[in-house]
């Protein structure tokens, strides 16, 4: 069987790996679906983001749907067939964190495709993976790539709870990207009233506009718009910050109400913050990090018709094209989310 390996920057290759066989508690997956993510994308580009670099090859991918093909001992409630959707998110179980239901803080998490610890946790990209049981959600009534966003969409689960109550709130999101649009789905799921997206790019905010922001605007062409929503001292309850960007944080800030909640998602290295005008109006800056409980979540948001991510798959192409479809997935003038098919 193949995987899709980063041996260094723009160095991917399709190579031999080897199998696995699923042991207790175990399940084996054909897998069907590979999203392309952000950071999978600055192992390709950069080999690394911030501190974090690749010291040896590393299976890309954690956000992945398949068929499950054998079942390991003791596994009962998955059968041979299911498409399940792959939880990434692997804590120990056995931390103080996890101890206090902080999974996504697990000192010993073995989330796939990381280069964090060393060795490095090998990712999801392989025509076959073992999983743990607890990992696969059953995602009957969706398409393998619907099931592959999963992922994201719970990145984007977990910021809305961290935000607080959204009902009745306006909504500002910087960067629309495909975390920027899932989290205008998250944002509306939990009740917000009014969406309004930034970015630079035209042909990104039109999927923000698919997935029904009730306006976008782009800061290249128009930086003076947000400034209608600074009188009275702001607009905005919650701003969800997703292109790591500083100009688009410090540039939200005066369109922010006093007391509302900045959600960090963006990770684009450290910035410089106006902390003295977020100190005038008290607002809170909270940090939003992966998930752990938020991806049973998204499968049922999805399943129940709650959340349609489907107009965000803008490609999807088989594995053999992988390098093309990273080097498309890097190209926000033409994509949104692009899917690799392992079928
Ligand atoms: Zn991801
Ligand atoms: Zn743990």
């Amino acid at each position: 069987m193949r995987a899709i390996i980063i041996h260094e920057a723009k160095d991917l290759r399709l190579e031999d790996y080897p199998v696995e066989t699923p042991g207790p508690g175990e399940v084996a997956i054909k897998l069907a679906s590979g999203g392309i993510c952000g950071s999978d994308l600055h192992y390709y580009n950069h080999g690394g983001f911030g501190a974090v670099r690749l010291k040896q090859p590393m299976v890309l991918g954690h956000e992945v749907s398949g068929h499950v093909t054998a079942l390991g001992e003791g596994v009962s409630s998955l059968a041979v067939g299911d498409l399940v959707a792959v939880s990434p998110s692997r804590p120990c179980g056995h931390c103080s964190y996890c101890g206090q239901g902080l999974r996504n803080h697990c000192e010993n998490m073995r989330f796939y495709g990381s280069a964090m610890p060393f060795p490095h946790i090998q990712g999801a990209f392989r025509e076959q993976l073992v999983a743990l049981e607890s990992q696969c959600v059953k995602a009957d009534g969706l398409s393998a790539g619907q099931a592959a966003m999963a992922e994201p969409l719970s990145v984007c689960l977990h910021a809305t709870r961290r935000a607080g109550d959204l009902l009745g709130k306006r909504v500002l999101i910087t960067g629309s990207g495909p975390i920027g649009t899932l989290c205008v789905l998250a944002a509306r799921a939990a009740g917000a009233v009014e969406i309004v997206v930034t970015d630079l790019s035209d042909a990104a905010l039109s999927y923000a506009t698919k997935v029904g922001a009730d306006r976008v605007i782009n800061t290249g062409i128009d930086p003076e718009a947000l400034n209608a929503y600074a009188v009275g001292k702001g607009s905005f309850d919650v701003l969800y910050e997703c292109s790591g960007a500083a100009p688009a944080l410090a540039g939200a800030i005066p369109a922010m109400r006093p007391r509302s909640v900045i959600m960090q998602l963006g990770l684009g290295g450290d910035m410089t913050l106006p902390i003295q005008a977020m100190t005038a109006k008290e607002i809170d800056l909270r940090g939003s990090f992966r998930f752990h409980e938020e991806f049973a979540m998204a499968v049922r948001l999805m399943q129940a018709g709650r959340i349609d991510v489907e107009p965000l798959i803008s490609h999807t192409m088989p594995i053999d094209e992988a390098v093309s479809a990273f080097e498309l997935a890097g190209d926000r003038s033409q994509a949104m989310k692009v899917q690799l098919s392992f079928q």
